[in-house]
């Protein structure tokens, strides 16, 4: 069976003149047609950078883009980026202050190359401005909106033309909280329902965990993981990735007798384990740890939060390392009190640690 991709990355490199190192590093990926890919790193890993590369706004030194079918940057290739069959919407909406909302969103349609009549121009931008849910706003200016409306406006303008490709850069980061998480399953139904390839940018791993297909994790300008939500969460390739998608406490341990020894306790290996490695970091999921009271244990309660639906409790371990525990448990533990914590071996990923 071949798939259809829509974008494939093969070993593109960007560094920026006087720079020590690349800001995008040898990335190799690809986008399945329909599907919504996640760009995931802390600030500065390169996240910008690589979609600007992809619009056409940067070239790379090496390596080999194509999108919709057509090598846009290579050795032997350049397309301009009004030559590329991609929408963007940024992080600060970028409308056009002196323009309504409908002639923002028509923007795109009035390219000369496509001789579009007026009258489906119309017609396009409002089934657009409908499918965002503004339906009525479409004389109102930009300033006249509220965030959320504006970056409503910005994806509409550009979903009209139908890219093969949307790109989107931090589009969340701006708004409140509340508007932020309505916006958020908004994109990805208007994404979803118009079929719609893109490309979604964020610094933040529950955005990006909970709104696209697949996520790549970006460090330092390298790809550390290409996967599924589910599968960088259970299956992190890295240190790295463990700590930032799932913020799982990275603990020192030490091979002995059929599992690992930690500080907060010894728990057993998968039965078909096999260590070449007596020591590493054991990355254990906050809520893959049971917190239990008691006496004589040296592990505290420094904090706890109350989270809704849990409590997350922080404590410190004689070492002073830090452990974070989420727990479904509604009879909350005090803080200063002392407790003991179990561990389950699936919530538990082992790295080799270099650093002993
Ligand atoms: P992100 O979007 O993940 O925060 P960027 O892609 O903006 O990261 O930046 C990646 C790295 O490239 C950073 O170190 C940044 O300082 C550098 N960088 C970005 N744009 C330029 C530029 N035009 N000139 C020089 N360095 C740049
Ligand atoms: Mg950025």
């Amino acid at each position: 069976m071949t798939q259809s991709f829509i974008l494939a990355l093969d070993g593109v490199v960007k560094q920026f003149a006087g720079s020590v190192s690349p800001a995008v590093n040898a990335i190799t990926l690809d986008l399945a047609e329909g599907e919504i890919l996640g760009l995931l790193g802390p600030s500065g890993c390169g996240k910008t950078t690589l979609l600007r590369l992809i619009a056409g706004f940067e070239k790379p030194q090496s390596g080999t883009i194509v999108l919709a079918e057509q090598t846009v940057a290579s050795r032997r290739h350049w397309v301009a980026p009004e030559r590329r069959d991609v929408g963007m919407v940024f992080q600060d909406y970028a409308l056009f202050p002196h323009l309504s909302v409908a002639k923002n969103v028509a923007f795109g349609l009035q390219n000369p190359r496509r001789k579009m009549p007026q009258t489906q121009i119309q017609s396009l931008t409002e089934a657009v401005i409908a499918t965002v849910g503004l339906t009525g706003l479409d004389q109102r200016y930009p300033h006249e909106l509220s965030g959320g409306q504006q970056q409503r406006v910005a994806l509409a303008r550009a979903l009209a033309p139908k890219p093969a490709l949307i790109l989107l850069d931090e589009p969340l980061s701006n708004l409140d909280v509340q508007v932020r998480l309505r916006l958020r399953q908004e994109i990805r139904d208007v994404l979803k329902s118009t079929g719609t390839s893109a490309v979604f940018v964020t610094h933040d791993q529950e955005e990006a965990l909970s709104v696209c297909d697949r996520i790549a994790v970006l460090n330092h300008g390298c790809l550390e993981q290409i996967d599924t939500p589910e599968k960088l969460y259970y299956e992190p390739a890295s240190q790295f990735v463990s700590e930032f998608v799932t913020q799982a406490n990275g603990l020192r341990a030490q091979w002995h007798d059929g599992g690992w020894k930690t500080e907060i306790g010894w728990f057993a290996a998968p039965p078909d384990y096999q260590t070449e490695t007596p020591q590493g970091i054991a990355m254990i999921l906050q809520e893959g740890l049971r917190i239990n009271a008691d006496a004589d244990s040296p592990i505290v309660i420094c904090d706890r939060q109350f989270l809704g639906r849990e409590y997350r409790y922080r404590l410190s371990t004689p070492d002073g390392a830090t452990v974070y525990v989420r727990s479904l448990i509604h009879q909350p533990l005090a803080v200063g009190s002392t407790v003991k914590l179990s561990i389950d071996p699936a919530a538990v990923r082992i790295f080799p640690n270099h650093s002993f």
